[in-house]
């Protein structure tokens, strides 16, 4: 296959309520969105990043850059025999696996197309509907958080995880846990702790919780070896998952016993196939995570969702949990369950109108166009 001609959108979608996170409050999502052609046909991208590098480095604008001025130029033109080789096509631009993996969606979108094939079953698929989690945001009172898990729980979430960070982890935990009973709970600090905080982690180990995400930073696997030795609950990574040899080794060192499975963190769906398979070699289970996708990226992650070791509820929400306005229409959850699309490629169909309504930059990249014949 070859790529003939992009369109990059940046688009600006309102959020349902802001999200407060340890970097501050988002009133919308920041996005880029690709449109490729191709000689088989058109597909679609989304890139992960958040508006801001407080996630890992990786941010709209700065994806919007490498993608343009790096990334492109290796792909545009270039015979390829599928997506599967546009990671090799890539190698040589180090680091940016948001910008990466939103380009091998949008190939991989068009040749599934193209064949008829969908997300799902060339990802080796076993489930048609998967289980749905809610993540919760730090709130400015147990009050407020009090009532957002009573929101998740009544909307029919199958699990509920909190985000904490030192001065709001045990109190507000335990909070919910004694107002809500045995539900399955479990917590996510993204990188907030320092290795001095192992005693006050431990504190949450009696609370029954599944798991404890990414207590420390994503190069500081050394601590999360010394909680998981210290603690029965389980220790999940995100953030320090960057490829399926980094899977291998935190596994291997004993710093998770679950992953967090985000293709765009790994640099797309086929390494994060690798990663769901290291896991499963290893006997540690895996859950997809979520990046407040539009319904573009939530569809192609639901059949990431539907892989054998995807064995715990993912933070796989209806967009319409976080966002007021979609690309797409929402896919509905019965029973904090929600379809993997059958469709061909993501499976989805894409309001084209609605993508243009919230653009606030277009590139368009292709070959140069033929100047005008002179008079
Ligand atoms: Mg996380």
């Amino acid at each position: 296959m070859r790529l003939e001609r992009v369109e990059l959108r940046r688009l600006r979608l309102p959020l349902v309520a802001p999200f407060r996170t340890a970097a501050g409050l988002q009133r919308d999502r920041d996005v880029l969105v690709v449109k490729v052609t191709t000689d088989l046909g058109e597909g679609w991208g989304e890139c992960a990043a958040l508006g801001e590098p407080t996630y890992t480095s990786e941010y709209t604008e700065g994806a919007r850059h490498v993608i343009r001025r790096h990334l492109l130029p290796r792909l545009l033109g270039r015979e390829l025999q599928g997506a599967e080789e546009v990671a090799e096509a890539l190698r040589p631009v180090r680091g940016h696996p948001m910008a990466r993996a939103c380009l091998e969606m949008a190939l991989l979108d068009a040749e599934l197309r193209a064949r008829g094939e969908p997300l799902a079953r060339h990802l080796g698929a076993v489930r048609s509907a998967v289980d749905c989690g809610a993540a919760i945001g730090l709130k400015d009172s147990i009050g407020h958080l009090l009532e957002a898990v009573e929101g998740a729980l009544a909307a029919g979430y199958r699990r509920v995880k909190l985000k904490i960070e030192p001065g709001w982890d045990l109190e507000p935990v335990q909070a919910v846990r004694e107002r809500f009973g045995p539900i399955p709970l479990q917590v996510d600090a993204n990188g907030a702790y320092e290795l001095g905080d192992l005693g006050r982690l431990a504190r949450l180990d009696h609370l029954d919780l599944l798991m404890i995400e990414q207590p420390f930073a994503e190069d500081d696997l050394r601590a999360h070896v010394e909680l998981a030795r210290r603690l029965r609950t389980p220790i999940c990574l995100d953030e320090s998952i960057t490829s399926a040899r980094a899977a291998a080794t935190a596994i291997v060192l004993g710093a998770c016993s679950i992953v967090n499975l985000k293709p765009g963190r790994v640099g797309g769906y086929f390494e994060a196939r690798r990663v769901h398979d290291v896991c499963q070699a290893h006997g540690v289970p895996v859950w997809v995570g979520g990046m407040l996708e539009t319904g573009l990226g939530r569809a192609a992650n639901l059949a990431l969702a539907a892989l054998p070791n995807c064995v715990l509820p993912g933070d796989l929400s209806a967009a319409d949990r976080h966002l007021a306005q979609d690309l797409t229409d929402p896919p509905v959850m019965r029973d904090g369950r929600l379809p993997v699309p059958t469709g061909a490629g993501i499976g989805i169909t894409v309001d084209e109108e609605r993508v243009s309504e919230f653009t606030v930059e277009l590139d368009v990249v292709g070959p140069e166009r033929p100047a005008p014949p002179r008079p």
